[in-house]
């Protein structure tokens, strides 16, 4: 039996608009704006005012679920609270300087998603090589790791503590890890734990380890085998695993280049993207048809039929947007789902490069700063030539101390905390700006997957309703897993594919490779 009493269902997503007539019940307001530009056999025929599908969220999700409808021919348009494109992987132009909420690399296993993205970008779709290092008890350690390196900077007795604790470890592994400190500790040992994970894992969660699901280690660092890794240290083996990836891709801009390219492509296919409009209401039959949304722009509350929703907004807003409302455990299972922050504090730096690398994890429990980001070593196009811009990581809940410092002390936190441990000298630093970006992360606590189930459970009453990308699935998705979700929950919707949104990016690499894939999006996607 269900748990959760879900709308009753009607027929499946687009195939069966064109039969309805309730979206002529709606009294509503279509602004000539945002009228379609392509005209659809669905919404022609049902001869409504309907705008087509409505996209919410210009992220990498949104934008990808849009580029797919467009190669469909199916109208539609994207709504976007926000004033850019790219959602958390925009790119900020400050003062002749870009940078990113965080440093995002193009990285993916998942071919179309590759191709897509040369597609769109050609030659400013750079290749980079990747230095990172960690900043932990006063010392810079290669990452990925090397044995020499460890050794080195931990010393002889430590790194045999570190192996002992390990071999105990594997001796004594539970078999099923629930939370990340359980998960870590069995694989890794103790030891290294302390030592490379618990202090950056608590600095980004604010929670301890042992308050976080398994899943997340699992996805951050799956395939990862301490046995290649040594192997790889003492240069016996290359690697290709997660965590130690040498190279990764990158626009010459940023990421927001490429969600730019997207918007530019949509636009030319006749989707428009909608920019400071906020979808505040999902309006559906209580029979699980989605019958139109309300938009809130400069002001002004404008409702519009639309044929169907792909979302990409957080979750619980989705839940918590529709009217009728849910009922009170499906209401409870949203407001269950909590998000960390993040404040990205970047300074401007009269030094071409303070350090070589692209980012640094300050893991040190020393510095509030989680993570810093040298924008001149992703892009030197990013930043005036001679100078570079840094983005110092803070990890924070909306309301606390972090979040709510004045901008200016932000940027003196940030000069005084990286001139600490040596790495810019205060003097080169010549502008700041710190960027506050809320629901950065979906969190991974202990209560979280069956709230997550329950929304899933509820949403599923709806034929015309779905939901795709990071916090729209409430899953740590990078950009390609949150394109591929989006793309898959668009076929879904328009082929009436059943596709399992829900399990993307899961250990078990779901339709991520593979035959199906390439036949599916090799002829949907590109050219
Ligand atoms: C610090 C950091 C570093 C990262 N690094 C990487 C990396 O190196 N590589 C990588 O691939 N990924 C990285 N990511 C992940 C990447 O940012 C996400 O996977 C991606 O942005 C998710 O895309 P999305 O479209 O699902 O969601 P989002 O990017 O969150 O976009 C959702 C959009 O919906 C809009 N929205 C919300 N509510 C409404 C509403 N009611 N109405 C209309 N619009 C609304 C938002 O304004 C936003 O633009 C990183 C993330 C963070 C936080």
């Amino acid at each position: 039996m269900s748990e959760v009493q879900q709308p009753k269902k009607g027929g499946r997503g687009l195939r069966r608009a064109a039969g309805r007539d309730e979206v002529v019940k709606v009294r509503s307001v279509v602004a000539d704006e945002l009228r379609p530009r392509v005209s659809s056999p669905d919404s022609a025929s049902a001869g409504s005012d309907s705008i087509g599908t409505a996209i919410l969220g210009a992220g990498p999700a949104g934008l990808t679920a849009a580029h797919v409808l467009a190669r469909r021919h199916h109208p539609g348009a994207v709504f976007e609270a926000d004033g850019t494109v790219g959602g958390i992987a925009k790119t900020i132009e400050f003062n002749g300087y870009r940078f990113d909420l965080g440093g995002h690399r193009f990285f993916t296993k998942i071919e179309p998603i590759q191709r897509l993205w040369e597609e769109m970008l050609g030659d400013d779709f750079l290749t980079r090589p990747r230095l990172s290092r960690i900043f932990y008890k006063g010392k810079y350690f290669s990452y990925p790791i090397t044995a020499k390196d460890v050794v080195g900077r931990l010393g002889l007795f430590e790194s045999t503590l570190c192996a002992l604790s390990y071999l105990w470890a594997s001796r004594h592994r539970k078999a099923e890890a629930e939370t990340f400190e359980e998960w870590v500790t069995s694989r890794f040992g103790r030891r290294l734990y302390d030592a490379f994970f618990r202090s950056y894992t608590e600095k980004l969660w604010g929670i301890p380890g042992s308050e976080i699901r398994a899943l997340w280690a699992a996805q951050r660092i799956k395939n990862f085998s301490l046995f290649k890794a040594l192997l790889a240290m003492l240069g016996l083996r290359r690697t290709h695993v997660t965590t130690l990836i040498e190279h990764f891709h990158y626009p010459r801009l940023g990421p927001g280049q490429m969600w730019e390219a997207f918007r530019r492509r949509l636009e030319e296919r006749g989707i428009p993207v909608r920019l400071h409009h906020r979808c505040t209401t999902i309006k559906h039959d209580g029979a699980g048809r989605v019958e139109s949304i309300v938009l809130q722009a400069n002001g002004d509350a404008t409702e519009v039929p639309v044929d169907a929703v792909l979302s990409s907004i957080p979750l619980s807003d989705l839940v918590l947007s529709l009217d009728p409302l849910p009922p009170q455990k499906v209401l409870a299972a949203a407001a269950r789902l909590r998000y960390r922050e993040l404040c990205l504090v970047a300074l401007v730096i009269d030094d071409e490069t303070p350090f070589p690398d692209n980012w640094i994890y300050l893991h040190d429990p020393g510095t509030r700063a989680g993570r810093v980001q040298n924008f001149g070593a992703w892009s030197e196009d990013m930043v005036v030539a001679g100078t570079t811009c840094l983005g110092v990581e803070y990890f924070c809940f909306e309301g606390d101390d972090i979040w709510e410092l004045p901008d200016d002390q932000a940027v003196r936190l940030a000069t005084d905390e990286l001139a600490k441990i040596g790495l810019v000298d205060p003097a080169t630093v010549v502008d700041g700006v710190k960027v506050r970006v809320p629901r950065a992360y979906p969190m991974y606590d202990l209560g979280y997957s069956s709230a997550v189930a329950m929304l899933r459970e509820y949403l599923a009453g709806f034929d015309n309703l779905v939901t795709c990308g990071r916090n729209g699935l409430h899953r740590y998705n990078n950009q390609d897993h949150s394109m591929w979700t989006a793309i898959l929950a668009t076929l879904n919707l328009v082929d009436g594919s059943q596709f399992d949104v829900w399990s993307v990016n899961t250990e078990a690499e779901y339709l991520e490779e593979g035959e199906i894939v390439d036949g599916l999006l090799d002829v949907a996607l590109v050219g």
